[in-house]
Order: C-alpha cells, then sequence, then structure tokens
C-alpha cells in the first residue's frame, strides 16, 4: 500500500486488514519529528489567520480503540496553537438527559464555531461503534443512523466548517504492550480502566463496526483517513500533514485593516 492509500476514495470498502499499523514510508523517529515541528508552526500561523478572519471552521473528529493515541495526538499536533481559537471535546458515555434526545443533539452543540478548530475526541461515530457492538439500541436504530450521520456533516459542511476525520489504527499486540504500559507506570493508572478489558475482547467486533463506518461514511466532504498509528511518530506526522494541507487549501486571510490606519497617531 501507498500513503495515499490511507486517505480512501469515497465508496471503497474498507477493510482494515489491508491497512499496516505499522506503516511508515521511509520516516524515522528523528526525521519524522523534525518535520512535524516544522509543519505545526505553518498551522500555528495559519489558525491565526482562521480566527482573524472568522467565516470559516474546521471541524477534526478523532477516533480510535483504547490507547490508540487520541490523547497524545491532540497534545502534539495542537502544542503551539493559540488555545483562544481552539475548542477540544471528549464524548463519554450519555448522560440521561442526553439520551433522552437524538443522538446528534449533544454534538451538534460543541460543532466550532466560525473561526475556530474544534477537535472532537470521541465523536457521533461512537453511536455506531460502541453502541453496535454492545446492542445498546436494536439494530435498525444503528444502523439509520449512517445516513443520519452523512446528513448531519453536510449540513456543518455547507454551513462553512470542513471536516476531516481521523481513525487512529493500532494493532491488538500494539494495545496489549500499551496496556502494559499503563500498568506499569503509576503515573498512567488513571488512564487504565477495566473497563477496557472487554471492550479488548470484543476487538473483532469493534474491527466490524469500524469498517462500516469508514466505509458508509467516506464522503467526499467529510473524508476519513485511517492513520497508521503503532508509531506514534509517524501518526502525528500524517495528521499533521493532512490538517496543514486543508487548512492551506482554505486559505484563511486577515481581515482588512480598517480605513485610516496610515493616518494614526498614538497621542503621549
Ligand atoms: P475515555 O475516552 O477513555 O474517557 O472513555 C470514554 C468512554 O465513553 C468510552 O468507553 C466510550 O466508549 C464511551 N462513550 C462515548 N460515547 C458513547 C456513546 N455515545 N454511547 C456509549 N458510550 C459512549
Ligand atoms: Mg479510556
Amino acid at each position: 500500500m501507498k500513503r495515499a492509500d490511507f486517505s480512501p476514495l469515497p465508496d471503497t470498502k474498507i477493510n482494515l486488514k489491508d491497512y499496516d499499523p505499522d506503516f511508515h514510508e521511509d520516516w524515522n523517529k528523528q526525521t519524522a519529528k523534525d518535520e512535524t515541528d516544522r509543519l505545526q508552526e505553518r498551522i500555528q500561523d495559519l489558525q491565526e489567520r482562521l480566527y482573524a478572519e472568522g467565516k470559516q471552521a474546521l471541524l477534526i473528529v478523532v477516533q480510535a480503540m483504547d490507547t490508540g493515541g487520541k490523547d497524545g495526538l491532540i497534545k502534539k499536533v495542537f502544542s503551539g496553537v493559540n488555545p483562544q481559537g481552539v475548542t477540544v471535546t471528549s464524548f463519554k458515555a450519555p448522560t440521561p438527559e442526553e439520551l433522552a434526545r437524538d443522538f446528534l443533539w449533544r454534538i451538534h452543540r460543541h460543532a466550532p464555531a466560525k473561526g475556530f478548530i474544534g477537535i472532537f475526541n470521541r465523536s457521533h461515530y461512537e453511536d455506531v461503534l460502541v453502541v453496535r457492538v454492545n446492542k445498546l439500541v436494536p439494530t435498525e436504530v444503528w444502523k439509520s443512523r449512517y445516513d443520519h450521520i452523512n446528513a448531519f456533516e453536510r449540513l456543518l459542511v455547507e454551513s462553512g466548517t470542513r471536516i476531516l476525520k481521523f481513525y487512529l489504527h493500532i494493532s491488538k499486540a500494539e494495545q496489549k504492550e500499551r496496556l502494559l504500559a499503563r500498568l506499569d507506570n503509576p503515573n498512567k493508572h488513571w488512564k487504565f480502566s477495566l473497563g477496557d478489558l472487554p471492550v479488548r475482547e470484543r476487538w473483532d467486533d469493534y474491527m466490524k463496526a469500524y469498517e462500516d463506518a469508514l466505509t458508509r461514511c467516506n464522503t467526499e466532504y467529510a473524508p476519513w483517513h485511517i492513520v497508521p498509528a503503532n508509531r506514534k511518530w509517524y501518526r502525528d506526522l500524517f495528521v499533521t500533514q493532512v490538517i496543514l494541507k486543508t487548512l492551506e487549501a482554505m486559505n484563511p486571510r486577515f481581515p482588512p485593516a480598517e480605513a485610516g490606519l496610515d493616518q494614526v497617531v498614538i497621542p503621549d
């Protein structure tokens, strides 16, 4: 597989077994980190412009299995951007108040405002992943959600938001390593939840659910990227490259200066 295959075209049937979580082109840890740092400076400049312009928004959806690297990625890729222009929302199991509404109700209110980058750490996709695997709603309910998701994302895009979706793809063996590392490190115990173990047992069911979500909701206006994520440094570089390319295409511009600024004299 080549780099481009990890950003599949709409209507591609996704089989995750075809996607190597160790893929890293010709990069090594040092060259990838240096390149990521270099590209991040350009993201910082473009984010400043996006915020100043106040006309377009960028929504970044991050999904992964436990230990897939969602938190680490968000921390790395957005280190250095102006926090005033970025919102991060982590979606947990819905509250009773949220469960009493449609599944997109709690999501929509966190969509980024114009000028902002909004990051979703988990998202509306949980409603066709954990909800499906754990049979939290009847089959016909989760099955109808792919169309609802596509329509919802189209609404956001037509209202001035760009959408990028990243699935951080790790292997089951890599997850085991990372869970063991969490157990070994007292500073990481807070990240270890016994509830993650039954999820790991259902790995294959989750892969199937991910494949359907990635296949059915990979649209031209809200594309999925399958990020090889066994190597954290390649994961960070891959996502940084995609975000930078998107921000460049959005081409945000500083608003024009007020007329007469060249005449201004600042009084003593
Ligand atoms: P974490 O990301 O480790 O803080 O865990 C958040 C938990 O919330 C995960 O176990 C998710 O599966 C769960 N979660 C998120 N969204 C939903 C949802 N819509 N329905 C059920 N569980 C969810
Ligand atoms: Mg967790």
